[in-house]
């Protein structure tokens, strides 16, 4: 079988092998500790989806190798869409996951507006070539936090239809519902599918 290369552009290992796992057997995936590359991406756009293009540009540059990046933010109805873009450093530039639940949690109480959703976009540039596909996973936020699985914001995150936080679920139980998921899914099916 022909194998082609594509890079993700993240130095999450985990989550490189993860994808790997996900994607058809004749992609193989590179995280950028695997290519030595260690320079830092400033992710300054203003939506998920610049911050997935300029991610994936940066590296498609600098390589020249296939290569796609996600990424993902928390939007709060009631937040007017916060903090959207900027999810992983609600609280601070600690990204501190617990800070960054309490903070939230302090901006909407009294609020009973509690809806949001999560929602990813990953920048595909195959072949010089620019897809994005997305996912999403709605839901309310708690009242207080609960569950230790997981990461992030999913112990304040309930989704539609469950009566438990994404922390209180397996990781296995929150992959067949997750944003992230649906994202690669559709990823994948875009690659199956190429002649
Ligand atoms: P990233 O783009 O995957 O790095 O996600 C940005 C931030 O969104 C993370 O630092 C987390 O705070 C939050 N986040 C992303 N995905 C999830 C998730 O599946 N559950 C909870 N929080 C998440």
């Amino acid at each position: 079988m022909l194998q082609t290369k594509l890079i993700f552009a993240s130095h999450n290992v985990h989550k490189t092998a993860e994808i790997a796992k996900l994607l058809p057997g004749n992609w193989i995936v590179n995280s950028l500790s695997d290519i030595d590359y260690h320079s830092e991406i400033v992710e300054d756009g203003l939506t998920l989806q610049a911050n997935a293009l300029i991610k994936a540009q940066t590296i498609f540059e600098a390589t020249q190798f296939n290569c796609f990046a996600d990424d993902t933010g928390l939007m709060v109805e009631a937040l007017n869409g916060n903090p959207g873009v900027f999810s992983a450093r609600f609280a601070g530039p600690e990204k501190d996951s617990s800070k960054n639940n309490h903070k939230l949690l302090m901006d909407l109480a009294g609020i009973d507006n509690r809806t949001a959703y999560f929602s990813t976009f990953i920048c595909l540039i195959l072949n010089g070539e620019i897809q994005y596909f997305e996912g999403r996973m709605d839901g309310h936020i708690t009242q207080s936090a609960s569950g230790s699985n997981g990461f992030g914001y999913d112990p304040i995150f309930m989704p539609v239809g469950s009566n438990r936080t994404l922390a209180e679920m397996s990781m296995e139980e929150k992959n067949t519902i997750s944003h992230r998921a649906k994202a690669f899914e559709k990823m994948k099916l875009f690659l199956e599918n190429l002649k």
